[in-house]
């Protein structure tokens, strides 16, 4: 468990914390990125990781310069525990307008639901401090809500569950194709769409991207590892197209 300072320049930092998690639950980074004295924390996780990670939040700035919690999507292992961040914290929480009325089922106060914030289907572009972000679109991929995000001084893209790898005992990716078999399994069943695969690889090659932080697992620390990434990604076939033998009713 550790932060790791991915860029830091100027007053802007990216830091990745991770293995926060324990036990049964799937491994899950988070980042904060924090810029001259605002913080944004994202995809915070759920209750188990919430306490240390403030700890360690707490270590890195004054809490209350926590201004933005942003969500990628729906699941729990990054919303779970919302309702102790916005307790904790001044902090707004973002979430794509799809989820508005979902989260309160995590257990929203009533007092801290002015502070969900909704982000629109075509995503934007964001101020933290002085630098400037991109909530990136990313549905279908796997959440029907789902946005990534841009950081535009370090050139990280933090792209939620794209990218997640299960299992590999490393924290940054070296050898690419020794890599692949630890996110073959989660992005052949929870990436539905080869249609968004390839969309999405279309558009961030727009980007210039220095590294990539998924949600899970190890990250790609170069713009070749990046690259070879995103055509991974763009031939990547879309579950729902590849197992529709599985529309049987059970035996
Ligand atoms: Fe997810």
């Amino acid at each position: 468990m550790g932060e790791r300072v991915l860029f830091e320049q100027d007053g802007h930092k990216f830091v990745l914390l991770e293995g926060f998690g324990h036990g049964e639950m799937v491994p899950t980074n988070q980042v904060l990125i924090y810029d001259g004295s605002e913080g944004m924390l994202l995809d915070p996780g759920g209750h188990k990781v919430h306490y240390d990670l403030m700890d360690a939040i707490s270590a890195l700035m004054p809490i209350n310069q926590l201004k933005y919690l942003f969500y990628s999507h729906q699941d729990p292992d990054i919303v779970a525990a919302i309702n102790a961040w916005l307790m904790l914290t001044e902090a707004d929480a973002l979430i794509s307008n799809l989820w508005l009325r979902f989260v309160p089922h995590f257990g929203v106060d009533e007092l801290m639901i002015s502070r969900l914030k909704g982000i629109p289907d075509e995503g934007m572009r964001f101020q933290l401090g002085s630098s400037e972000l991109i909530f990136v679109p990313g549905h279908f991929l796997h959440s029907c809500g789902n946005f990534q995000v841009y950081d535009v001084k370090s050139k990280i893209l933090f792209s939620g569950d794209l990218g997640a790898s299960i299992g590999p005992d490393y924290v940054e990716v070296t050898d690419f194709d020794a890599h692949v078999q630890y996110m073959e399994g989660f992005h052949r069943r929870y990436m539905p769409s080869g249609h968004a695969n390839r969309q999405w690889a279309a558009m961030v090659r727009e980007l210039d991207i220095e590294m990539i932080v998924p949600q899970h697992g190890a990250i790609f620390t170069t713009p070749e590892l990046c690259t070879r990434f995103i055509d991974w990604v763009d031939g990547l076939p879309g579950a729902a197209e590849s197992m529709a033998e599985v529309y049987r009713i059970p035996a």
